[in-house]
């Protein structure tokens, strides 16, 4: 702080993560001001009591409350990135999704309903065996449309981890696939956005080699679902998550949709020797985050201590 103040630096700026975290955040913060800086803070409010905000109208010049995006947010836009769509009809913007897996709808459905304050319904296609739940609302509208920005998008995905796992969980819910053989991957035309995923699960530990080019424009696909072969009209490329890195994502991003789930328990189940924790709780994975992480660190542990005896 001393040596911002004597290089002429005029103002600071405190944001997050959470800045009223920090246990000594006034301390530093008068300090900036006592070294005659402008200071501004960005917090997101929870931790605002009246003494608080007592302390926050003494030192500060300038206070913003940005009320916190919640993992819900961002559970709904890593849907939209991958099986989800957003459409603007004449009157109505609506974001919606179809699918076959019932819990997968089920917990997009929740996290909407979360979002929107409102309930949101999911309904059976009979006629196609899908599942469909959607919602109409502008300002989701203006976020998700497409094409997407992901800068546009960024502030609320990687608000914090719980944010980028529940982002991870739904694209990775939409598009994500697990072998017999234990191997998650998943595929996706845009290359940009996979980097970007890539990134983000390096954020959380849980590596992934560089997307790769599997499909050339112009590949013949079957589409069992149309029952039809079509041409591929893009490249398509596809990430690998590294397998050691599997247990970290079951227990740090994890699947909704059972069948994915369930293969990857059974062979995380065969490779540690005894079941996995089974940390997500059907249609609400992320209000026991904070149980979750404790037992996540507990388990690196002991995966940890038992590779090495392995090695040893
Ligand atoms: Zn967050």
């Amino acid at each position: 702080m001393k040596d911002l103040s004597e290089s002429d630096v005029s103002s600071i700026a405190f944001s997050g993560g959470e800045p009223l975290l920090r246990q000594d955040f006034f301390k530093v913060a008068s300090y900036a001001k006592d070294c005659g800086m402008y200071v501004s803070v960005a917090t997101n409010g929870t931790l605002i009591t009246r003494e608080v905000a007592m302390m926050l109208s003494k030192t500060m010049h300038r206070r913003t409350v940005e009320p916190m995006p919640p993992p819900e947010l961002a559970y709904v836009i890593g849907v939209v990135l991958g099986d989800g769509y957003v459409v603007s009809l004449d009157y109505s913007k609506r974001i919606g999704l179809h699918a076959k897996d019932e819990e997968f709808v089920r917990e997009f459905a929740r996290c909407l309903a979360k979002i929107l304050q409102r309930p949101v319904k999911v309904r059976f296609w009979k006629t196609r065996g899908l599942f469909m739940a959607g919602a109409c609302s502008a300002a989701l509208y203006r976020l998700l449309r497409k094409p997407v920005h992901l800068e546009r998008l960024r502030p609320y995905v990687e608000h914090c981890d719980d944010c980028m796992a529940s982002f991870l969980g739904g694209f990775f819910d939409s598009e994500g696939t697990v072998s017999k053989a234990g191997l998650i991957s998943i595929a996706n035309t845009d290359l940009e956005m996979l980097r970007y995923v890539r990134r983000l699960l390096g954020r959380l530990g849980i590596e992934a080699g560089e997307p790769r080019l599997t499909a050339p424009k112009g590949t013949p696909t079957y589409f069992p679902r149309m029952k039809k072969t079509y041409r591929k009209r893009r490249d398509c490329y596809r990430l690998q998550i590294h397998k050691q890195c599997n247990l970290t994502y079951h227990l740090r991003v994890g699947f909704t949709i059972a069948r994915k789930r369930r293969r990857l328990e059974k062979y995380l189940e065969k490779r540690l020797g005894h079941k996995p924790p089974h940390f997500l709780p059907f249609f609400a994975p992320h209000h026991a985050y904070l149980v979750r992480y404790s037992f996540f660190l507990i388990y690196v542990f002991s995966l940890d201590r038992s590779m090495a005896e392995d090695r040893g």
